[in-house]
């Protein structure tokens, strides 16, 4: 078992930089998920954790060992891909030994390591199959047995469910999390799906065109972005993000007006607030936007309602019987309290 930690990692390739200044310590059994939308750096990171990228400027670290110039084979991390990259003549139980024959492990622990392996992804009925004999969740489970097998100091895993249907990802999700929690082994994870993010990880990496916006736990990321960015990519859906002014701790733009925020704060900001903490009101709340419906979704458990507000949507959302009509006048109220204020320029959190 062993700690990550990553020292000003910077990847160039020419002039162009993949990821800039990455610098995190990762905690023995951790599981860190690197979050953010495609190029932004995440499997790089990944890549270069692994050995299969060279480090442009920076150090890794598994424990105390600085990595930067040792073989992926010396690593001691087991990945697992998106793409399976299982052997088709090989059969379940083959593809999970592989890893352990190449290792040169004692032959004679093979079969028990194999056993608990498949037992630990609920293989047993499958052992004898090739892959091409297995559904697309069945694949990634012998992935992950393989990835086990070695009983590895880190496990490495890119988007590792990303060829699932929404129903396997929901399962295999929980799978891999308990998968975790029992082996204790430290993991990185990446992924652009968010909700991955928020329900597998310790902490969060948000990452942008190659550099970190904010690292902390899904609750810290979600209920305090650091800037625009993070708070329109965490969250489903996003956060409502309105652009306008602010003076003597009054918001005003188009159809909205938020008094009572803070007083330190003046000129172009960017409000945010989640359509979750919001609520309809009668057009006599504090803070609010008045305007017809735009949209009306049914979600299940709950309806989405939203209006526009300049070019930005605001949306709030509310009980699942609620009944209305797009084009209606509604009135939603924002109280000032639930409201996080950014810089209009850098995006940057102000309060
Ligand atoms: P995705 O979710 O699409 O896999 P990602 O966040 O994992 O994206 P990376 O694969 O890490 O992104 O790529 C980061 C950036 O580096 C991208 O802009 C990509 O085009 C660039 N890049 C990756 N590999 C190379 C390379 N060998 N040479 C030049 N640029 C590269």
């Amino acid at each position: 078992m062993a700690g990550i930690t990553l020292k000003n990692v910077t990847k160039r390739w020419g002039n162009f930089v993949g990821v800039e200044n990455f610098d995190l310590e990762i905690a023995d059994r951790e599981f860190l998920v690197l979050l953010g939308p495609s190029g932004c750096g995440k499997t790089t990171t990944m890549r270069m954790i692994a050995g299969l990228e060279d480090v442009s400027d920076g150090e890794i670290w598994i424990g105390d060992r600085m990595v930067n110039s040792l073989e992926p084979k010396d690593r001691d991390i087991a990945m697992v891909f998106q793409s399976y990259g299982l052997y088709p003549n090989m059969t379940v139980k083959e593809n999970i030994r592989f890893p352990l024959k190449i290792r040169k492990v004692d032959p004679a622990t093979h079969e028990e390591r194999v056993a608990r392996a498949v037992a630990m992804v609920e293989l047993e009925d499958f052992v004898d199959r090739r892959p091409a004999a297995l559904s697309g969740g069945q694949r990634q489970r012998v992935a992950l047995a393989r990835a086990i097998v070695r009983e590895p100091t880190v496990f490495l895993m890119d988007e590792p469910l990303s060829n699932l249907d929404a129903k396997l990802r929901v399962s295999t999700r929980a799978q891999i999390k308990n998968l975790q929690h029992e082996l204790k082994t430290t993991t990185i994870y990446v992924t652009h799906d968010q909700i991955e993010a928020m329900t597998l990880a310790d902490r969060v990496v948000v990452m942008n065109k190659g550099v970190v916006q904010q690292v902390g736990t899904p609750k810290e990321i979600y209920s305090r972005p650091n800037n625009v960015f993070v708070a329109g990519f965490m969250g489903t859906p996003a956060m409502n993000l309105i652009d306008g002014e602010i003076a003597d701790g009054v918001f005003a733009a188009h159809n909205i007006r938020v008094p009572g925020l803070s007083k330190q704060v003046n000129g172009k900001v960017t409000l945010g607030y989640r359509a979750e903490d919001a609520s309809l009101s009668h057009g006599d709340a504090a803070g609010e936007i008045t305007a017809p419906i735009y949209t009306f979704e049914l979600l299940g458990d709950a309806s989405m309602v939203a209006v526009k507000a300049g070019q930005s949507i605001a949306a709030v959302k509310t009980d699942k019987d609620y009944k209305a009509e797009i084009g209606e006048p509604v009135s939603i109220s924002v109280p000032a309290g639930i409201c996080h204020l950014f810089d209009a320029e850098t995006g940057g959190r102000l309060d």
